[in-house]
């Protein structure tokens, strides 16, 4: 058994860990993927009004060909109605009529088309402001990601060297006490803590002279009572 050695390998195995920890956090990558959300966001936002678009033109098209149909049709009533007048009073009154539905329903379809015009202002309006959005997130992005990857490729050089360390130190551990390691790192990380004051550093708890007094026999590894650490003194 050497707690030494075993002490040493996880400040290695911490320093690769806090890199790698490091880089996942790195306020560039966090930023980086902020503006990659934001753009497939607006880029979502967009396909939604090119639907709407779709749509508002499609029922547009529709309004306007039925307007221009009825409109033809109310001219024909009005010129029958100078050519041919009615002659009894039921034919006015039904002619009358409808000359009246003809015209509510024109109006009704005009309506419809100065709202629908309005909304399709409103949607283009909206459009060129999320392209403006897009267009911005992606230069930001394109930005970002320049810096970004000059980043990560230094820490990544770095990372490759702490592993390469990491690899071989664990290659010169005694195997027995490795494997021990490994099963109480699965458990608690860091798996070692300094027994200072008679506290365990790893988790602050006074431990019991038992088991301080065990740490006197070398032959096999102290575990604090409480977290399971492997207690570790430099004396
Ligand atoms: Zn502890």
């Amino acid at each position: 058994m050497n707690l030494d050695a075993l002490w040493n390998y996880m400040q290695i195995e911490n320093e690769a860990a806090k890199l790698e920890n490091a880089m996942r956090q790195s306020p560039k990558r966090q930023l980086l993927l902020k503006n990659r959300n934001l753009f497939k966001d607006l880029q979502n936002n967009n396909t939604k009004i090119e639907a709407d678009f779709e749509a508002m033109a499609a029922r547009l098209e529709e309004l306007v060909s039925e307007h221009e149909r009825l409109n033809a049709l109310l001219g024909q009533h009005l010129e029958k109605l100078e050519k041919e007048p009615p002659v009894t009073a039921e034919e006015t009154k039904e002619r009358t009529e409808a000359i009246v539905k003809l015209n509510d329903t024109l109006g009704r379809y005009e309506n419809e088309i100065k709202k629908l015009s309005k909304d399709i202002d409103v949607k283009t309006r909206q459009q060129k402001d999320i392209r403006m959005q897009a267009a911005k997130a992606k230069a930001e992005y394109d930005r970002v990601k320049v810096e970004y990857d000059k980043e990560y490729n230094e820490d990544n050089e770095k990372l490759k060297v702490l592993r390469q360390k990491v690899a071989d130190e664990s290659a010169k551990l005694d195997s027995s006490d490795y494997e021990q390691y490994k099963s109480i790192k699965s458990h608690v990380t860091p798996p070692m803590a300094l027994l200072m004051n008679n506290q365990c550093s790893g988790c602050f708890m006074s431990l019991s002279i038992g088991t301080i007094r065990d740490m006197k026999d070398t032959g096999k590894f102290t575990l604090c009572d409480n977290c399971g650490r492997i207690l570790y003194t430099k004396d």
